[in-house]
């Protein structure tokens, strides 16, 4: 059963969001008092995420504040003095996507809602909307193969909110003009595919949506690892999943959207699992965004003793954190606090028997050990020659090596080793490059928006079939709505 973690006497709310702030600002100011869902940024462009109240209080300061992020550290946050009332905002309403007319206002309408991938990576999910207007989208793939061990979040929400789900995928079929759709469950997730298909026969969902099941084999359900599963056809490197035609959304970020067109919600909250071996009382808890890591522990009865780590993410590819008041954000889908012996840290690592293992396992087709032995041996160019930036830091490596070799963290170390071996001039060429591959990517999502209207489905049409499907929802029974 799905429980509310209970509201904080204050939340800090990150105010910058999306893949660029440029020209975003705050909307807020100290001592204002605000209401669940209201804006607390204004401005900025479709690339630009808002952040909203995730209750109602009063903003006590904006100010710079430790958050969980792979990158920074801080970021600018609105931290607010929670009231207890929840009041909501009078301004929320649902969206009327007739308005959608370009792929920019699209893009815009649904980043000002705050939705991005909640499956972990946060992209904007305005942006993957958009670019679906400049390309023909065939599928439309709902991932609900959790992408790490330890992560149940998604597992939970396909048990508790399958319709919202469902909604959400005919919605994201009718933006997108896609023929089907499918939500991707893994096997061993029978209460979750029992809810789905359950609701699927009370939704009189058309056939073209379907519940299907994939192994439980991280990481498939990365959704390149997804697609070729399913269907056989791998997504080239540098490309994105709808350059060949389809759309990949989380099951979390599919019930978000399907919320916001029913009711205007912005995404204020989310599921996050808490668990591992030092925490009181393991389970999956709704969070209003903002909760401070803290305050979450403490709602699921506190640390014990031997925890050793505190990480956001899953163990494969979560980051550690330094301390426990950096705040839930979009992309928490768990908190994990590990025990030593659950981390490995236990086992002595040995010297490497080459038995192949680790290369068998990576999917990015590298060679570990031959890594390895080049962050050992600090040999740079050698490090960037096999592949080192590739690496995306899966774990799968560690898991297999029967040498218990950390290998996963000597390849972070070795890229900050590469960084930091460079002199100043050469550092400023090498960021230089990767932001402007950034800008250009930025550019070129920048100058679609600006193309002018998307191909097809023709807006009405599309506005047409989504009211359609929320109205179809509305009408159906409140009980099966939520089990
Ligand atoms: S951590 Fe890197 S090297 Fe190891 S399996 Fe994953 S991608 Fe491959
Ligand atoms: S799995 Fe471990 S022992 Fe085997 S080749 Fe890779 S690094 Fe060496």
């Amino acid at each position: 059963m799905l429980e509310p973690a209970p509201l904080p006497d204050e939340l800090v709310l990150p105010l910058e969001g999306g893949l660029s702030t440029l020209d975003m600002r705050p909307a807020v100011k100290s001592g204002q008092r605000v209401l669940r869902g209201q804006p607390l940024v204004r401005g900025g462009g479709p690339l630009s995420t808002w952040t909203h109240a995730s209750t109602s209080g009063t903003v006590r300061s904006l100010e710079s504040h430790p958050v969980g992020h792979a990158r920074r550290r801080e970021a600018l946050c609105a931290v607010l003095e929670v009231d207890g009332e929840d009041e909501v905002w009078p301004g929320l309403q649902p969206p009327d996507p007739s308005q959608w007319d370009t792929p920019e206002k699209l893009a815009t309408a649904v980043s000002r809602a705050g939705l991005a991938g909640l499956g972990g990576a946060v992209f904007p999910t305005g942006v993957k909307l958009a670019a679906t207007r400049r390309k023909p989208i065939h599928t439309i793939v709902v991932n609900g193969a959790e992408c790490e061990p330890y992560i149940s979040c998604d597992d939970m929400l396909m048990r508790t909110s399958p319709r919202a789900i469902l909604a959400g995928s005919l919605v994201l079929m009718a933006l997108t003009g896609a023929a089907r759709g499918c939500v991707v469950v893994e096997r061993d997730k029978a209460e979750a595919v029992e809810a789905l298909n359950r609701e699927l026969a009370v939704l009189g969902a058309p056939r073209l949506l379907t519940v299907v099941t994939v192994p439980t084999i991280y990481p498939a359900g990365g959704e390149r690892q997804l697609i070729q599963a399913l269907t056989g056809h791998e997504v080239p490197s540098l490309a994105y999943p709808t350059d060949i035609g389809y759309l990949c959304q989380n099951v979390g970020t599919a019930a978000a959207l399907y919320r916001f067109l029913d009711s205007g919600e912005p995404l204020i909250r989310r599921i996050t699992t808490v668990t591992g071996r030092g925490i009181a009382r393991p389970r999956n808890l709704e969070v209003r965004l903002g909760t401070r890591i803290a305050d979450v522990v403490a709602a699921c009865g506190g640390y014990k003793p031997t925890v050793t780590r505190l990480i956001m993410g899953g163990s494969m590819m979560g980051i550690a954190l330094e301390s426990d008041a950096v705040p839930v954000m979009r992309a928490t889908n768990c908190i994990l606090l590990p025990t030593r012996k659950e981390l490995g840290l236990d086992l002595d690592e040995m010297p490497c028997i080459r038995c192949g293992d680790c290369v068998a396992v990576c999917p990015a087709h590298l060679m570990p050990q031959e890594l390895h032995r080049a962050v050992k041996g600090k040999r740079l160019d050698a490090l960037e020659d096999l592949g080192l930036f590739d690496c995306i830091e899966c774990g799968c490596c560690d898991v297999v090596c029967p040498s218990h070799i950390r290998l996963t963290e000597s390849f972070r170390a070795g890229k900050q080793g590469v960084v930091q071996s460079m002199d100043l001039e050469a550092r400023v060429r090498w960021f230089g490059a990767r932001d402007q591959l950034r800008r250009e990517r930025v550019e070129r999502w920048e100058a679609e928006y600006d193309a002018g209207p998307g191909k097809e489905p023709p807006p009405g049409q599309c506005a047409d079939a989504v009211a359609e499907i929320i109205e179809r929802v509305r009408q159906l029974p409140v009980e099966a709505i939520e089990s």
